[in-house]
């Protein structure tokens, strides 16, 4: 109730249009009890010899002592009751087949807006989220939540809202036909009904079962088919053939059976359903003859009876399916609006300034940092400063702790304890847009849009020239194979960038960090799965890109590290030592450990 309650204030904006839709389908509803009433003019006098030509009492005004007459609804001038009744037909099919157009595209207008606006803000509050939540949460499990489950609440709230409206209105149209007719037969008649209906629902039932079997047995036997197929030679090999034979047989066999039963559910449902029809109708025709004769009614009377009862079948039907489909859609609800509620890990503070551009240094005092999900620390009472124009490398062997320091600074994650400041001013209090745009980050993966080469340089920057683009794909060593791709420039790279190499896809995501021309760098350096002569042309670009700025990498590289002004030697969460490579070779047992490694061509981290 309360899912539904919170999908329903997405249809707020759309009120308007909710109310008049609600209202033209309460139309269509009073249009369907018409129909049955008008049964009793065309029983009565239109088809009797005898009748007489007085007004053609419609039917008694609820809470008003008055009656509606069918001759009120048509011009002056008609008198002729088959005229009447003809065009009163007419009428009743007309403004119901255009309250019913108008009214269903109201009302999916109103749910496709509504789900459109849900997908949008949840979305929007996923993207929004920290790498935390994308951690935590199972990516197939998201992606199928926000595109089937979204999916489904589109469903509910377009076309089923939309038939709920229409065939609710309906049934409380035609409930109130039968009662007014008669109510004493009307009670008796729904009372029975449930009993009629439910040997027709549990067939259903069974004949679903079947089918769902029989898809089972069908999905076996491809599978056996592929298995056995592709898999010839060891079937062969191992003479199994009378043994797959068997299995094929079997599963052929239980096909069989499910069809025959499907076929004998199938052909045993409409006879019992148009018997039950017979038993009612029966029992309707010796209580009505028995009315007729006493006067107490008329045969138009109980044919339009007959016909109410006859037309509460679709929308008893349709609102009994309604009920499983909704089910499933507040399911789903649930599942999506609980992103909403989702807490962000990585909060602005309501108060957060830009950030001024960088200038001095970057500080981090006694930083720890524990994953949620872990029990030990990743990080250790780190502090360390980096000042403007430096170049801090960070060393240690895997698991250290070096990609945990880095996703800190642009906020990534928030340490557990300690500050880390830049130029003085704690990371929380400022504008997570502002000093997101100071950072530029290159990492180990490289992450390519299915877009063209240009786009993916100029990826958050689409007002940016064509000859910037160019300059930066220059300073990142990619201008000269860009030029040569079909298109140059203007060329789909595919999903992730299938088309091009590992190296190629690098110096693109160096270009797109230079073209960002951002003050601060962070870099993961790793070029293990390089060939030498990409290495080295990677190795030009990072030199590029490293250029007047203030660098925080992840060092790979003896080379890296020796260029370096400081090295940070980290282990197992801790700060080992800092210096510079000389010292730190004097000094630090780790750290030459470490170079030992490195200048044998091993990579660590
Ligand atoms: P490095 O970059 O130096 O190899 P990391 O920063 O990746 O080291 O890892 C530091 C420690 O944190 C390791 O013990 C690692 O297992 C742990 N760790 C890294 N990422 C996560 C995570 N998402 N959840 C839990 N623990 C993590």
């Amino acid at each position: 109730m309360k899912q539904l309650f919170q999908l329903l204030r997405f249809t707020r904006p759309y009120t308007p249009r909710l109310i008049l839709s609600v209202l033209l389908m309460a139309i269509v509803g009073a249009c369907h009890g018409l129909v049955a009433i008008l049964a009793e003019p065309v029983f009565d006098r239109v088809l009797d010899p005898d009748a007489d030509s007085a007004p053609v009492p419609l039917y008694e005004i609820p809470f008003a002592d008055s009656q509606l007459y069918l001759n009120d609804l048509l011009p002056e001038g008609i008198e002729d009751i088959w005229a009447l009744v003809a065009a009163g037909v007419i009428g009743v099919f007309l403004v119901k087949g255009a309250c019913n157009y108008l009214g269903g595209y109201l009302v999916n207008y109103v749910g496709l807006a509504a789900v459109r606006d849900l997908r949008n803000e949840v979305y929007g509050v996923v993207l929004n989220q920290s790498p935390a939540f994308f951690q935590k949460t199972h990516t197939g499990r998201l992606i199928s939540s926000l595109v089937n489950d979204i999916e489904k609440v589109q469903v509910a709230m377009s076309h089923i809202l939309a038939d709920l409206l229409r065939q609710g209105f309906a049934l409380v149209a035609l409930l109130w036909v039968l009662i007014q007719t008669d109510w004493k037969l009307a009670a008796v008649s729904l009372t029975v009904l449930p009993f009629v209906g439910w040997p027709t629902t549990r067939i259903g039932r069974r004949i679903q079962k079947t089918t769902r079997s029989a898809q089972d047995h069908l999905a076996r036997l491809t599978q056996i088919l592929q298995e056995t197929i592709s898999g010839n030679r060891i079937v062969k090999a191992f003479g199994m053939e009378r043994f797959e034979m068997g299995r094929f047989h079997e599963v052929a066999q239980s096909v069989f059976r499910d069809s025959l039963r499907y076929v004998r559910q199938q052909a045993i449902a409409t006879p019992l359903i148009e018997m039950f029809g017979a038993v009612t109708i029966v029992c309707l025709l010796t209580y009505a003859r028995g009315q007729i004769l006493a006067e107490q009614m008329t045969p138009g009377r109980f044919t339009t009876f007959v016909i109410a009862l006859l037309m509460l079948y679709q929308p008893v039907k349709r609102l009994a399916g309604i009920y499983n489909i909704f089910q499933q859609a507040l399911g789903a609800a649930q599942r999506i609006l609980e992103y909403r509620r989702h807490p962000h890990d990585v909060r602005e503070a309501p108060q957060a300034v830009e950030m001024p551009p960088f200038c001095e240094a970057i500080s981090f005092s006694d930083i720890s940092f524990r994953y949620p999900e872990s029990s030990e620390s990743a990080l250790r009472n780190v502090s360390f400063t980096v000042r403007r124009g430096e170049v801090l490398a960070l060393a240690g062997p895997s698991g250290a702790g070096k990609s945990t320091l880095m996703n800190l600074l642009p906020r990534f994650f928030d340490p557990s304890s300690g500050e880390i400041r830049i130029d003085g001013q704690d990371l929380r209090a400022l504008r997570l847009r502002s000093l997101r745009d100071q950072i530029a980050i290159v990492t180990q993966e490289t992450f390519l849009f299915d877009d063209t080469v240009f786009r993916n340089i100029a990826y958050g920057r689409p007002d940016v020239s064509r000859e910037a683009v160019a300059e930066a794909a220059g300073a990142a060593i990619a201008a000269d194979f860009i030029e040569a791709l079909p298109e140059g420039y203007e060329t789909h790279l595919g999903e992730r960038g299938h088309r091009l190499s590992g190296g190629q896809r690098q110096r693109i995501t160096i270009a797109r960090a230079l073209l960002k021309n951002a003050p601060i760098l962070i870099l993961d350096e790793a070029t293990s799965h390089l060939d030498s002569e990409s290495e080295m042309l990677v190795q030009r670009a990072l030199a590029n890109l490293m250029k007047g700025r203030t660098v925080i990498v992840s060092a790979h590289r003896l080379s890296t590290i020796r260029s370096a002004d400081k090295i940070l030697v980290l282990d197992g969460g801790a700060i080992v030592d800092l210096g510079a490579h000389e010292e730190l070779l004097d000094r630090c047992t780790l750290y030459r450990r470490l170079s030992k490694l490195q200048s044998a061509g091993q990579v660590t981290g």
